[in-house]
């Protein structure tokens, strides 16, 4: 069988609330405050990192503005260079807590592009290891896939507040940053 590299398919699945209550999932985490809990690991002033619950490798996570289009154009300029800063600070982190040997980074726009979640921007983050596979074949269980991501937040989490200008608000919230 033909491998394909294609985390951008790999859907992020809400798993504590039904599929059709309250709206878009990536308005309504940044909004909350179980930061540990939603896997919502950083925030600045227009953006947040999400980690993706079902990664295509360890460190999967996406950098998402807090506008809600899917249009990518729709983005005004102050948002794009928030979420372009962000996307920075998550390689960096990600560099400092995974000891990273490459990335791919990149968008799903259009509900032809395959990704889960169409109407609202996301950038998946995938970090890329010499010789590694989709990992989620090779941990199938899932008390295992939460612990590995649960781990891996915390490393990521360190990471970010290493940052000059990062703050934690407290117990079990994602760092921020103001620019
Ligand atoms: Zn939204």
């Amino acid at each position: 069988m033909e491998q394909v590299f294609a985390p951008w398919r790999i859907e992020w699945v809400d798993r504590d609330r039904s599929e059709d209550d309250e709206g878009c999932i990536f308005c309504r985490l940044p909004e909350e405050t179980a930061d540990r809990d939603n896997y919502v690991v950083a925030r600045s002033p227009r953006s947040f990192v999400l980690m993706n619950n079902y990664p295509y490798n360890p460190g999967h996570v996406m950098v998402i503005p807090r506008t809600h289009t899917g249009e990518y154009a729709a983005l005004d300029e102050e948002t794009l260079l928030d979420h372009a800063r962000l996307k920075q600070r998550t390689f960096e982190a990600l560099d400092a807590a995974l000891g990273v040997d490459g990335y791919n980074a990149g968008l799903n726009l259009g509900n032809a592009a395959g990704g889960s979640i169409d109407d609202h921007v996301h950038t998946h983050v995938v970090p890329r290891w010499g010789g590694d596979t989709n990992f989620m074949p090779v941990i199938s269980d899932t008390k295992v896939i939460v612990q590995a991501i649960e781990d891996t937040y915390d490393a990521l989490h360190e990471a970010f507040a290493n940052f000059d200008d990062a703050t934690v608000p407290g117990e079990g919230r994602a760092v921020e940053f103001e620019w």
